[in-house]
């Protein structure tokens, strides 16, 4: 068989790509978890969740002191009580008197201000106070944190601690979250071989399969491993359906290029529909995406497979670009994709002449501006150049270098690290 020299598949543009995925994915089946102990940080609500009690329920006291009337100005009180927090109303505050009250008790009838210990003396049951208070001064009001019937989390919400600690509040121990996709990550190629494997000449360590699997579990996903496929045609359909029949998505690793070797695409083809199988963008230019459908038998949504490049920063760009938001829309997440921003280059970039390139950087905060220097040389086998980079900058195609102080849009892909000095 002689080499291609011509790919059969157009070259999309990375927009053109990315609505080709996004038009193929839905959110998964949801269930109904114990979001408070099944560890469900990460997870992303696919209900919407409101309180039904307003809260604080009863007006509390917001700090250690004495309830009191504010009309009394700052004349002498008796103090004919104390309340402590989680104490049954009940007591009443005539003119004259107050009551001596602790953090989060509920305010008596009649009080309509709390003045702190500290402004206070207590003598022979007499309350003097240093200043006279206004009314509502430090009590906590019915609803003043949540009101009743009140949003408090949407659908698509992504749960981290504020959003776990919100669902214990409001007491939904139980709630309806979307499903964790299963993402089969399968590598290829003969020369590729396990990292704890013998090592041969012109062999490859596995790094790729590692890596999207991290960054699948990274985005939510539970990872599978299909191991790494010779290039043979039998053992990578064989791997292929096994996907088909155990996961969600399938990510597949090497394999997509021109080479004689490379036997990913027609295999999609053969078993799927390919969507697109040349994108203008670097580095990842093969990145191929199609979905299998499941036998009638298994009734549900088409696999989704995406074949990256094999050299490994591509894998991983390519990644972040086109699946990560793919994965993060399967689990319902409202806000699937990576925030862009505008930074300053602090070092001069030669742009790609042909095609957009997403170039590995790493952002800081500096002097009023989001500053981004390079990881050094971008070779897209060059794995060191993702080390540390917490930004893709979105370099447009041409031949003019852009100067060190020039302005380029980035995509965020981790958080802002600490300035340098
Ligand atoms: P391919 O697209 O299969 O021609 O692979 C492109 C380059 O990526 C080759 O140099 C491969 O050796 C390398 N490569 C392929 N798969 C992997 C992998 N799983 N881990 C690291 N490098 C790989
Ligand atoms: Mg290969």
């Amino acid at each position: 068989m002689g080499m291609q020299r011509e790919s059969p598949y157009p070259m999309v543009s990375i927009d053109e790509a990315q609505r080709l995925i996004t038009a193929h994915v839905a959110p998964l089946g949801v269930e109904a978890i114990d979001v408070l102990r099944d560890a469900a940080d990460g997870r992303v609500l696919a209900e919407d969740v409101y309180s039904v009690e307003p809260l604080p329920d009863t007006p509390k006291a917001g700090v250690d002191g004495y309830a009191l009337r504010s009309a009394d100005g700052d004349a002498p009180r008796r103090v004919i009580a104390e309340v402590t927090a989680g104490a049954t109303p009940g007591l009443h505050v005539a003119p004259g008197t107050a009551v001596r009250i602790m953090t989060g008790a509920p305010v008596p009838d009649g009080a309509d201000a709390v003045i702190m210990v500290e402004h206070t003396e207590e003598r022979d049951g007499m309350l003097m106070v240093r200043h006279a208070l206004r009314p509502g001064d430090n009590i906590h009001t019915v609803g003043q944190d949540i009101a009743a019937g009140q949003l408090v989390l949407a659908r698509g919400t992504t749960l981290g601690a504020a959003e776990i600690g919100l669902l214990a509040t409001v007491g939904r121990v139980r709630a309806t979250v979307y499903r964790r996709p299963v993402v089969a990550v399968l590598a290829t190629g003969d020369e590729v071989y396990e990292p704890d494997g013998e090592v041969f000449p012109g062999g490859v360590r596995d790094s790729n399969r590692y890596a999207l699997m991290a960054a699948a579990r990274e985005a939510g996903c539970v990872a599978l491993s299909l191991g790494i496929a010779r290039d043979d045609v039998q053992v990578q359909r064989a791997a292929i359906l096994e996907a088909l029949d155990r996961a969600d998505v399938l990510l597949t690793s090497g394999g997509v290029s021109m080479g004689t070797r490379d036997l990913i695409k027609p295999l999609l083809a053969e078993l799927g529909t390919v969507h697109f199988g040349r994108i203008a963008f670097k580095p990842g230019k093969p990145t191929t995406f199609a979905t299998i459908d499941r036998p009638a038998s298994m009734r549900s949504s088409p696999l989704l497979a995406f074949g990256l490049p094999g050299y490994p920063v591509s894998s991983l760009v390519s990644f972040e670009v086109f699946v990560r938001p793919a994965l993060r829309r399967l689990q319902g997440d409202a806000r699937p994709d990576r925030p862009r921003v505008r930074v300053t280059l602090r070092d001069p970039i030669r742009p790609s002449p042909d095609r957009p390139e997403y170039q590995r950087a790493i952002v800081t905060w500096e002097d009023g501006r989001l500053v981004a220097r390079s990881t050094g040389r971008q070779g897209s086998s060059r794995l060191l150049s993702m080390l540390g980079a917490n930004a893709l900058l979105i370099v447009p195609a041409g031949t003019e270098l852009y100067p060190a102080g020039a302005e380029l849009d980035a995509l965020m892909i981790g958080p802002l690290a600490p300035s340098s000095l």
